[in-house]
């Protein structure tokens, strides 16, 4: 019986050990905010997962897909917000390249996406505030969202793009996400906590059953609290890089806090998903921008031959 126990106890323990070798041991940083990440997954096999969802996604979608092959909708309308998505894309995506290429000058080593990338933009017709840029660049913009990144009258129409800022806002923190890699580090976190959790489960055989639920139920709770963690430190990130992408775009980096605080009025049914539970508390987030301004604001009328002051 105690040699059981500490075999049991033994296994558990030697698995916790090779969990933590393989945590430390695929450690990489992210070159945009010297952050280090647990990524155990290749850009070929995350660019190929974001392939697959992005169809998955379109072809469910399918006549809401504006001016798609199955499209029910390419009116001027239609084609105007396309266009304009496009457009502001291709600024960002050209920016995300000139960011990467800067950040490999000043002798950060990592394997640069931006050019890589095999960038695509989709306009959805649909009431959900969303937007998101899968790995490989697949971005889709839901038209739910342009009233929030447009005038704000509490209607979706044209007028909502008349002043694109805001909408380059939440499509540069989108791209901010893919190039980080934050889908491939969360999916190599949760195969992680599977294999903790076999640890965990093969070290208290001897236990009755209600205190396995509890132990499971503890080391579930620390997991899910360790990856919300990290999802906020996503948050800030995806911002920050978002941020970067503005201003070498030639996008009002002020605009960015503007629509977060908006996004942070939105009742949580409105909210879009991405930002229902991970997104940074709103006071955190707003002094994050408060410290990155002046240099991001110094950067634009370097950069743009603008003239912008810290109040609008
Ligand atoms: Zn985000």
């Amino acid at each position: 019986m105690g040699n059981l126990l500490r075999s049991r106890l033994g296994i558990l323990i030697g698995g916790l050990v090779l969990l933590a070798l393989y945590w430390f041991s695929n450690q990489q940083e992210v070159p945009f905010t010297g952050r280090k990440q647990f990524n155990t997954m290749s850009i070929e096999d995350s660019v190929r997962l974001g392939a697959q969802s992005y169809s998955q996604i379109l072809q469910q979608e399918s006549g809401d897909v504006l001016c798609s092959r199955a499209a029910r909708s390419c009116d001027a309308n239609a084609r105007e917000l396309v266009r304009t998505v496009n457009e502001i894309g291709l600024r960002l995506q050209n920016a995300a390249v000139e960011l990467e290429q800067d950040l490999l000058a000043q002798g950060y080593n990592f394997a640069p996406v931006a050019d890589q990338f095999d960038w695509t933009y989709n306009v959805i017709n649909s009431d959900t505030p969303n937007a998101f840029c899968l790995p490989g660049g697949y971005v889709a913009v839901y038209t739910g969202i342009l009233d929030i990144t447009g005038n704000y009258d509490g209607q979706v129409d044209m007028r909502d793009i008349d002043d694109v800022d805001k909408l380059a806002v939440v499509m540069g923190h989108e791209i901010g996400h893919a190039l980080a890699h934050h889908g491939a580090e969360r999916m190599s976190q949760q195969q992680v906590v599977q294999m903790g959790q076999l640890a965990v489960g093969l070290g208290m055989g001897d236990m009755s059953a209600s205190q396995r639920q509890a132990v499971m139920q503890a080391f579930g709770m620390a997991a899910q609290g360790g990856i919300l963690a990290f999802s906020r430190e996503h948050e800030t990130e995806a911002d920050k890089i978002g941020l970067d992408l503005l201003v070498r775009a030639c996008f009002d980096p002020r605009e960015a806090p503007d629509l977060w605080e908006r996004m942070g009025e939105q009742g949580s049914g409105q909210r879009p998903p991405e930002w229902m539970s991970t997104h940074p508390a709103s006071e955190t987030r707003a002094e994050n921008f408060r410290r990155w301004m002046p240099d991001a604001i110094s950067e634009y009328n370097r950069r743009c031959g603008g003239s912008i002051r810290l109040e609008n």
